[in-house]
């Protein structure tokens, strides 16, 4: 069993790519077979070194191609001519020299056939001629194309005389300026898969039209394997957009900071924003391999990676809106060293130990002045849990002189040491906290999905910029106990209570630690629909 996995260089690779690669790196492995990992070159315009890098680095990330073994079509340049040419002394194949509006023209419709070409009935002697000099540079671009013969008249239009060459005066980063006639896809696709003995082409569904030629290329040549192309449905993600061209635009607008913002789609956008290579795997598992179009939730995503680090990642404590604290009975100067659970499930990830002082923060949004029956956090007079704390209750408000609150005063049970209320009493809620003393100042970019409609691509309004999700990114200046100060670049936290975040860079602007935030403890866009 041989597949295939043969990206376009024309951008960088996004989870739908992640899809076709599960599938065809894992398939060969399943059957203990190999897969090669192709670059379709054949399109010197389109490709840059920056693409060809960014796609061997994240599929090498998915853990396949290892090895570093790199395919590329363009490898079989030679050997693609000497089909072409094959074709051309066996009367298959002829070169046009009608302009390429003309050869649209000429194509027909999907309800009228096409029209033969003046040149279809050019000699063997004269084709092969033209296409030596195609080849030579002798013509400048667009003046000549080959073409298969088959039938303008087929019902399928991808087999009314298909274009198999054409001219570009261009040097390619691989074959450098050794060519100026160039192959079209289904050409260079079918045979290069012949040519390393693919035995299972697998590829999306809006290739099934295109079987016929796929299947006529490596019939009417000697070709030296027999592959077969089956086809299957391409993965589509609510909430984004999965394909190059969409997300080259994005790219080209600014509507994003780059390929790998964090925002999307694309693997290293993913890995920037936290995900791991095995959230993706699982993700590709879920989805599975059908022909049926459908929509996959972006939930269904999002739980994957959410899994995966409920399990992987140890807690600490962040206040991402914090509210001062000061409790007014604990000893002034003095800091406590408390023990915390790296992992409430996982107690072979050990505990860690949280400073604890007179001054905290607290989250702005655990206190209420008037809060509903069932809000057990923080409001006045009301007890509340510090997590691995103590109990305490708050006595006053502190406002400024357009009455925000910017502080609360609490008292503590000095009795209550690790949250515990030695009399049995009932405390309803906990939150958390961290010492303002101790505390390390921390950008926290606040990522949630990039557009704010579940189909941006198949929106009426084609304006990205209208369909962006406002709140998409917010950056916050959040305190975060000292545990941290000691990770690296990568590391995975859970903030207690609010979500999955990576560590980005100790020393962003400012000098301050980056945390973007991966995903949210709970799925809040699910009781929006
Ligand atoms: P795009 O539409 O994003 O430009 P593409 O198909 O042109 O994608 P390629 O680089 O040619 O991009 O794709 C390499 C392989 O990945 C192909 O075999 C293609 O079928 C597959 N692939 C691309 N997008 C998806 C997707 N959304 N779901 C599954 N497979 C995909
Ligand atoms: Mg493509």
């Amino acid at each position: 069993m041989v597949t295939r996995f043969p990206p376009e260089p024309n951008g960088y690779l996004h989870i739908g790519h992640a899809k076709s690669i599960c599938l065809n790196f894992g398939i060969a492995e399943d059957y203990n077979g190999v897969c090669n990992f192709r670059f379709d070159d054949t399109n010197p315009s389109k490709e840059n070194i920056d693409y060809v890098n960014s796609i061997i680095n994240d599929v090498q990330w998915l853990g396949y191609a290892k090895d570093g073994n790199i395919l590329h079509a363009s490898d079989y340049f030679d050997q693609l001519y000497k089909f072409a040419v094959e074709l051309i002394k066996n009367g298959k194949a002829y070169v046009d020299s009608l302009s390429p509006d003309e050869i649209r023209e000429y194509r027909g419709t999907l309800t009228e056939p096409g029209r033969n070409s003046p040149y279809r009935n050019r000699s063997i002697e004269e084709n092969f001629d033209l296409f030596t000099r195609m080849k030579n540079g002798e013509f400048p671009e667009n003046t000549h194309v080959l073409r298969a013969k088959i039938d303008m008249s087929s019902g399928n239009i991808n087999m009314r005389d298909p274009v198999l060459y054409r001219i570009k005066h261009e040097s390619h980063p691989v074959a450098g300026d050794k060519w100026c006639i160039y192959p079209l896809y289904d050409f260079a696709h079918s045979l290069s898969d012949a040519i390393e003995g693919v035995t299972h082409s697998l590829c999306t569904m809006e290739f099934e039209d295109h079987r016929p030629l796929y299947d006529w290329c490596v019939e009417n040549v000697s070709a030296p394997s027999r592959p077969e192309q089956t086809e299957f449905s391409r993965l589509s993600l609510e909430y984004t957009v999965l394909s190059k061209r969409w997300l080259t635009k994005l790219v080209e607008d600014e509507l994003v900071t780059g390929w790998d913002d964090p925002r999307m789609p694309t693997l290293s956008g993913l890995r920037n924003r936290g995900y791991t290579a095995a959230s993706i795997l699982d993700f590709c598992e879920r989805v599975g391999i059908t022909k049926n179009f459908n929509a996959v939730e972006m939930s269904v995503l999002e739980n994957c990676i959410r899994e995966d680090l409920d399990y992987s990642a140890p807690r600490v404590m962040a206040v991402l809106d914090p509210l001062p604290v000061t409790i007014e009975n604990y000893p002034e100067d003095e800091v406590e060293w408390l023990s915390a659970q790296n992992h409430p499930k996982r107690p072979e990830l050990g505990n860690r130990k949280v400073p604890f002082s007179k001054r905290i923060f607290v989250e702005r949004s655990d206190f209420m002045e008037d809060p509903p029956r069932k809000f057990f956090r923080l409001a006045p007079g009301a007890e509340v849990r510090l997590r691995y704390a103590y109990l305490v209750t708050c006595t006053e408000v502190i406002r400024d002189q357009d009455g925000n609150v910017v502080e609360l005063r609490c008292r503590y049970d000095p009795e209550s040491r690790g949250g515990f209320a030695p009399d049995g009493r009932k405390v309803r809620g906990t939150i958390h906290w961290v010492s303002q003393g101790n505390a390390v100042e921390s950008e926290v970019n606040l990522y949630d999905r990039l557009f704010a409609v579940p189909n941006p691509a198949g929106s009426k309004d084609t304006d990205f910029a209208d369909l962006i999700n406002p709140a998409s990114l917010k950056v916050v200046n959040a305190m975060i106990e000292p545990q941290i100060e000691s990770a690296t670049s990568g590391t995975r936290y859970q903030f207690e209570r609010s979500g999955y975040f990576v560590l980005a860079s100790q020393n962003g602007n400012n000098g301050k630690p980056v945390f973007h935030r991966t995903v949210t403890l709970r799925d809040s866009w699910a009781k929006r629909n």
